[in-house]
């Protein structure tokens, strides 16, 4: 351990990173927009990836949705409030954050259900094509409902890391219908290049279906410019929808008029008051849609949209590397002995730092008593995410001393907590 070197440092930090830290923050864009978000005072926190935090646009919305819109407009709303609109309209303000032009992106649904439509879709886009390449260390949702997708569309599913896709391509590219991978992978925080995998998949002819969950409303995501097909993505994380937020689901311009979802609903058809049994899905991105969407749930995340209201996303990306990079520092100055799993260079990083500890699910638990939350991920993984909107420079600085004082107070060994709850 070389921890002398910081030892100077450890309960009030470096001199150095803490000016640094102030100064980075100066000008920052969460020194901007945090105000637009309701955190409780004393917590750091660095779990925006897994729950996004309150928007203070969200409540007045969410009572007004509720008191006016449900209360006294009642039905009418569906007219009068926007209700049957909600889903592409809440959609063309997601697109905007993922590089998707209006028309192209619904909010429905949940990132499993639209990953089950998208599958196998894909696998009707490419008649003839059988195979599914995936990356076996994706989110479990993500290889579950492929199962379940293969299975009843008959498709056999090849499991490699994503840096063997191309090789996987280059010997069964004629049988490969659909890659389907997440840009940012939910443990270590690694970034794919969308673009690159994308142009490969395509020069063997098959579709991609990129997942978003770890990067819509965090990163630059390309996915008009990169060329992408498909992709999905949660409305509770980076985007800060609110618990149980529907998800998104983006279908390229090109591939709509034949995109054949297995879930065929009356909100998806081109006449849905005609009360006809026949189903005719509707033009556009509306056909993925299914049945009548949470409307409260949705309103709300509307409300949160507003949250990026003058945030590019260029300045998204900036942001996040600016205090992920600037944690890493933090890590490397104070931290010496404890591995990053996370990519150092800027190319391969989005808003989350990993690191590994044998005993991470107590080293979390220990963060958590000293007001920084983060969450734990198997087998031994400490996940941080710092959302670029509200993640300061200062707190990146807080996170990186307060690990040091639960591994130097060795709080990682008190039984207390050691206790697993049921969500971790
Ligand atoms: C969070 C997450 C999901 C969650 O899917 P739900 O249907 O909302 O439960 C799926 N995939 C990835 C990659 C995720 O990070």
């Amino acid at each position: 351990m070389t921890t002398a070197a910081a030892a100077g440092a450890t309960s009030h930090g470096s001199p150095d990173l803490g000016a640094r830290a102030a100064a980075l923050d100066a000008g920052s864009l969460a020194g901007r927009t945090r105000e637009r978000f309701d955190l409780p005072a004393g917590v750091t926190y660095l779990d925006g990836n897994s729950l996004g935090a309150l928007p203070r646009a969200v409540p007045a919305a969410v009572a007004d949705v509720v008191a006016r819109q449900w209360g006294r407009d009642l039905i009418a709303s569906w007219n009068v409030n926007g209700w049957w609109e909600a889903p592409l309209r809440v959609g063309d303000a997601v697109g905007a954050l993922v590089g998707a032009a209006p028309g192209q992106v619904a909010v429905t649904d949940s990132t499993s259900v639209n990953l089950f439509k998208c599958y196998v879709a894909a696998a009707r886009l490419r008649p003839g094509r059988r195979v599914v390449v995936t990356d076996p260390d994706s989110f479990p949702t993500d290889l579950h409902v492929l199962q379940g997708a293969a299975r009843l569309a008959e498709l056999e599913v090849v499991q490699v890391r994503v840096p063997q896709v191309p090789q996987v391509l280059a010997e069964r590219g004629a049988e490969v219908a659909l890659v389907a991978v997440s840009e940012l992978d939910y443990r270590t925080g690694e970034r794919w290049d969308l673009p690159a995998l994308t142009r490969a998949a395509h020069d063997a002819g098959a579709l991609v279906l990129w997942d978003l969950c770890h990067s819509a409303g965090a990163l630059d995501v390309a996915l008009d410019a990169g060329g992408a097909d498909l992709a999905v993505g949660c409305g509770y994380k980076y985007l800060n929808g609110g618990p149980g937020a529907p998800a998104f689901c983006y279908v390229a311009q090109r591939h709509q008029a034949a995109f054949d979802s297995p879930l065929t609903g009356w909100q998806g058809s081109a006449t849905p008051f005609a009360m006809v049994g026949e189903h005719t899905p509707v033009e556009g991105i509306g056909r993925v849609r299914v049945g009548t969407p949470p409307l409260l749930s949705m309103l709300a995340m509307e409300a949160a949209l507003t949250a990026f209201d003058g945030v590019s996303p260029a300045q998204l990306r900036a942001a996040a590397l600016s205090v992920t990079g600037f944690f890493l520092e933090c890590v490397e100055s104070l931290l010496p002995e404890v591995e990053i799993a996370t990519p150092a260079e800027d190319s391969r990083r989005g808003a989350q730092v990993s690191l590994r500890h044998p005993q991470a699910y107590a080293v979390v638990q220990a963060l958590i008593a000293r007001g920084v939350v983060g969450d734990f991920r198997e087998p031994d993984i400490v996940r941080l995410g710092f959302a670029p909107l509200y993640v300061t420079h200062a707190d990146a600085l807080r996170a990186a001393q307060q690990l040091r004082g639960v591994l130097d107070a060795g709080e990682q060994h008190e039984p207390r907590f050691a206790v697993r709850g049921t969500v971790t």
